[in-house]
């Protein structure tokens, strides 16, 4: 059975429908890439997936669970113990250092400093950031400090790694690296992706992408581009 499916999924903001009907089936180990025009509903989309924001009707699954119907402190749960996140804009905390923000999901989770260090510090290597885990992250380039939010993101081994944009505050060049570095991580360590992004270039990394219209939903199966 699928990893993530969602159905009919309707989202209001203010009387005004952001997804008036979406629905999604993800499998496990799949890349997937929502795509769309700006404001068709693809981040309120993620969200519902993320169980970060509850639909106004339709239904979420994530490994046989019904999750859009717990409440906050179990969906909040469910975000720290199984998903991963990366957002546009990085998102660190500028006042930590970049080891720090790497190893906050595993502090979160009640891992002690040390140990949530010493298992954030492997990530440095991985993503082309030697020696600069102890920089602040405010001190980091746009392309090292996203490189960063991934590894926060991946951390935690998630079942899902949802990343919003992962690439749109970055030049193409910078943004096919960590699209790269992305993809590679997570296969490696099993974590399905969900991502969503308006550009193509980046889109052709995932195995299969679906269309986001005025809040509706259309996949499309391509072949997979990027390597
Ligand atoms: P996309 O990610 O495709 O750009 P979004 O999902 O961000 O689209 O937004 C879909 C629509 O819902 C847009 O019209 C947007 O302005 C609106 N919207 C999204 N989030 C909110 C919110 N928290 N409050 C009000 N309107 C929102
Ligand atoms: P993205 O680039 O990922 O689509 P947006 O710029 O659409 O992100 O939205 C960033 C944040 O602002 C999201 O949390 C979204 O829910 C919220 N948001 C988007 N549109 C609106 C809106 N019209 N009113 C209030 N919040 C919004």
């Amino acid at each position: 059975t699928a990893l993530i499916e969602a159905r009919d999924l309707e989202v209001s903001f203010g009387g005004t429908p952001a997804l008036r009907g979406a629905s999604l089936t993800v499998e496990t180990g799949d890349v997937v890439a929502i795509m769309g025009p700006s404001g068709s509903g693809k981040s309120t989309l993620l969200h519902c997936l993320g169980g970060i924001l509850v639909p106004d009707a339709g239904e979420v699954w994530v490994d046989g669970q019904r999750i859009d119907s717990l409440d906050e402190q179990r969906r909040s749960t469910l975000r720290r113990d199984t998903f991963g996140f990366v957002f546009q804009f990085g998102q660190l905390v500028p006042e930590l250092t970049a080891e720090e923000n790497v190893a906050l999901p595993l502090l979160l989770g009640g891992r002690r400093r040390a140990a949530a260090l010493a298992e954030a510090r492997p990530w440095f290597a991985r993503l082309g950031l030697d020696g600069l885990h102890r920089r602040r992250s405010g001190e980091l380039s746009g392309g090292e400090a996203q490189r960063v939010a991934l590894a926060r993101g991946l951390v935690t081994g998630p079942r899902v790694l949802f990343a919003d944009e992962p690439t749109g505050a970055l030049d193409s060049l910078t943004g096919e690296q960590v699209m790269d570095l992305l993809v590679d991580a997570a296969r490696e360590q099993g974590s399905t992706v969900v991502l969503v992004t308006h550009e193509p270039r980046v889109a052709a990394y995932a195995d299969r992408q679906v269309i986001v219209r005025d809040g509706r939903t259309s996949p499309l199966t391509v072949e997979r581009v990027g390597s």
